[in-house]
């Protein structure tokens, strides 16, 4: 099963810890400060970088979700 990452990029303060945690999945975007989003749906041997991606955002804007 896939998992489904989401970032609410209104909220996102550009803080780049998501990067940080999983550089595979996030990167930020050097024109708006924003993150980006590498990948919408990777496999489910990811959901632990993912997870710790969300928790480490202080602005609790990422959403990790399986299926
Ligand atoms: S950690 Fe959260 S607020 Fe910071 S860049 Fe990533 S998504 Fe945006």
């Amino acid at each position: 099963m896939a998992l489904q990452i989401t970032v609410d990029l209104e909220g996102c303060k550009g803080y780049a810890c998501c990067m940080m945690e999983a550089p595979e999945l996030f990167d930020i975007d050097d024109e708006t400060g924003k993150a980006i989003l590498l990948e919408e749906r990777p496999s489910a041997d990811r959901a632990e970088e993912a997870e710790r991606a969300a928790r480490s955002c202080p602005a609790s804007v990422i959403l990790v979700r399986n299926g």
